[in-house]
């Protein structure tokens, strides 16, 4: 085992759950950056093979290809492990109001497998990916953590609940979990296809097309838009969290506030493209505005992002460039 905290201690082990996907490809490639040995658990159902494919020669990366609804694959998992990331779960709102019960099974279940098995393997941290939905019907701005509406999405739901088990498993058990609420992430391999693709690889992919992308609602809904290296960043720190943030939750977010026509506008400006966006109708379980206060993460965890919107976007958009030309 290593010593404690997010310097890296060479040869401490770190499971990332969803370690395909977009955020945890990002976590994989940093952790091994770092010195760490990392086990990624995937079972590729939104995730993509080559998002794994770089790290397979690194002898400190395995692969486990299972599902994080089998306790027993999740126990095989944790064996070993110093840290968890659990960041597999399906995400998308739309998605989880058309299919609530496969929700349930995957992101609650799944959850709480991971949790257990990081309890009965002793892991140092029990880091997870909750999310700025669980703020739900609450209007107030900036969202502050202990300020939670009713959640208006099952998916939203689904993250609350494993907030509610994480404090429990801290308070039951002295399992060392810290519970990271990302608000609306961007980055490298976000993937840009399907119906449920997030709103940035979603603009950036139609306007490269030069097609004019649909804005769900006037435009005028907002997002603190978060660039994932600030999200890696909050991973670390929350490994070497000391006990008063445990149980807790942390609002991880740059702190600043984009309406949905600004970012189209800084990305068809970024792109050259001139077509006017459709309006489309606003969908059902969405908030309308999500602007975090990051002040508790800053304080507790000493969570510093260091990418804003600008030098974020600007970077993910050359990576569309490259990837969808
Ligand atoms: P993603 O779909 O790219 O990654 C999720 C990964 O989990 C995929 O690789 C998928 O194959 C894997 N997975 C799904 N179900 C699984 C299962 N049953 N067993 C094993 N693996 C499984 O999504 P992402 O955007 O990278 O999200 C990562 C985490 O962050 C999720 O928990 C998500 O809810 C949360 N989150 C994301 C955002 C965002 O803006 N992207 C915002 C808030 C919270």
């Amino acid at each position: 085992m290593g010593t404690d905290g997010g310097q890296a201690a060479p040869g401490a082990g770190v499971l990332v759950t969803g370690g395909a996907g977009f955020i945890g490809s990002n976590l994989v490639e940093a952790f091994l950056e770092r010195g760490f040995r990392v086990r990624c658990l995937d079972d590729f159902s939104t995730g993509k093979r080559e998002n794994v494919a770089p790290f397979l020669p690194n002898p400190r990366f395995e692969l486990i290809e299972g599902d994080v609804r089998s306790l027993d694959t999740c126990l095989t998992a944790c064996q070993g492990m110093d840290y968890v990331s659990h960041q597999a779960a399906w995400g998308s709102v739309p998605r989880s109001i058309a299919m609530p019960l496969q929700y349930e099974d995957i992101n609650t279940r799944g959850t709480l497998n991971v949790m257990e098995a990081a309890r009965r393997r002793g892991a140092r941290r029990f880091v997870y990916a909750s999310s700025s939905s669980v703020y739900g019907d609450d209007p107030r701005l900036p969202k502050k953590e202990g300020q939670e509406g009713r959640v208006i999405s099952p998916y939203a739901l689904t993250k609350r609940c494993a907030e509610e088990y994480a404090r429990l498993y801290k308070g039951l058990y002295g399992l060392p979990t810290v519970g990271l609420r990302y608000f609306n992430v961007f980055g490298r391999r976000q993937d840009p296809k399907g119906q449920y693709a997030a709103v940035i690889p979603r603009f950036v992919k139609a306007l490269l097309a030069g097609e004019a992308p649909v804005i769900n609602g006037d435009g005028s809904y907002s997002r603190d838009f978060t660039y994932v290296a600030n999200v890696v960043q909050a991973n670390l720190k929350a490994f070497s969290a000391p006990p008063e943030a445990w149980g807790r939750v942390f609002n991880i977010a740059y702190g600043g506030r984009v309406t949905l026509l600004e970012l189209y506008n800084v990305i068809a400006d970024a792109l050259g493209v001139r077509v006017p966006p459709r309006f489309g109708p606003a969908r059902a379980g969405d908030i309308p505005h999500s602007f975090a206060d990051i002040g508790a993460a800053r304080e507790m965890l000493g969570y510093a992002p260091e990418w804003d919107f600008r030098r974020g976007i600007m970077d993910t958009i050359a990576w569309y460039r490259e990837t969808l030309a």
